[in-house]
């Protein structure tokens, strides 16, 4: 009961200090008084590029799609300025405690599990020795290991590709559903429907969720670590139905800086910027580092 009362005054002063810090911030923002430089963030900053297809042909590229020459200028940029592109696995062994960080950690990914990225980025990757984080979808993996279109626009990547690629040491692969990569019937990627009962909805995720770790356990000898939620959609109880499924890291769409610590929960959620087409690598890197 002391406990239970000192505790709560313990809150109570914790929210009042944290209520006045905030007033008292305003206040001088008012005032016009130099405001002191922002506390540095705890932990190492993380910057997540995320990429789509790849293509020459200028006519195809836009918003997901950018050329191949453009990848090889970011990886020539990150590598000129220091960075070390990282694996999931790497940032899981960092806080577990069995590795520590490069000074400069970045991390490359791939959405979708293109052809085009097995044409392209992974010679590049071979080329410039980064590592690249690839989030297939199974669904279509399946069907292109079935007729092996090979095909730079449309294709996916076969179940092959990927055990080549993964034996390399230079990509990952991480879960981005089965088959639930949706957009243009009632469901967006795994966003909960409206009126759909939480009971359901933690079955379909979690039946689709699985059977993609089952194909990467049986195709690639390694179940992944991280979900990659298709469109940055997530509805309110997914992260803990995630979590529940066994995922250690997931990624988003929101665009910002992340901050590496030795606590396991700094890896859900993690923020990424998408490359436009178009922007020349220096301006690219310098908007997003200059947050950093
Ligand atoms: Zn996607």
């Amino acid at each position: 009961m002391y406990t239970s009362v000192r505790l709560k005054k313990w809150v109570l002063a914790a929210a009042a200090a944290l209520a006045l810090g905030c007033a008292a911030g305003g206040l001088l923002k008012g005032a016009g008084a130099v405001e002191a430089a922002a506390p540095a963030r705890e932990g190492t900053p993380l910057p997540v590029i995320m990429y789509h297809g790849l293509l020459r042909d200028e006519a195809l590229q836009g918003d997901y799609v950018i050329s191949p020459e453009i990848l090889e200028s970011d990886m020539a940029y990150l590598q000129e300025q220091g960075y070390t592109a990282l694996h999931i696995q790497d940032l899981l062994d960092y806080v577990d405690g069995k590795a520590g960080l490069p000074e400069k950690p970045v991390l490359l990914t791939f959405d979708d599990g293109y052809y085009n990225n097995y044409l392209y980025a992974y010679p590049l990757a071979q080329k410039y020795q980064m590592k690249l984080v690839v989030a297939p979808i199974g669904y279509y993996t399946d069907q292109y290991s079935e007729t092996k279109d090979e095909h730079a626009p449309y294709s996916h990547i076969t179940w092959d590709q990927m055990a080549e690629m993964q034996e390399s040491g230079l990509v990952e692969f991480q879960n981005h559903t089965y088959n639930l990569h949706g957009s243009g019937g009632q469901r967006l990627g795994t966003k909960k429907l409206a009126g759909e009962s939480s009971e359901a909805y933690a079955a379909l995720l979690s039946e689709d969720l699985m059977r993609m770790q089952k194909k990467m356990e049986d195709h690639l000898g390694r179940a992944p670590s991280c979900f990659v939620y298709p469109f940055g959609a997530v509805s309110e109880t997914e992260p803990e139905i995630i979590r529940s499924l066994g995922f250690r890291c997931t990624l988003t769409c929101e665009s910002r800086i992340n901050y590496i610590t030795r606590d396991a929960e700094c890896l859900y959620g993690l923020g990424r910027w998408r490359r436009p087409p178009g922007t020349p690598s220096g301006e690219f890197f310098q908007e997003i580092l200059g947050g950093a």
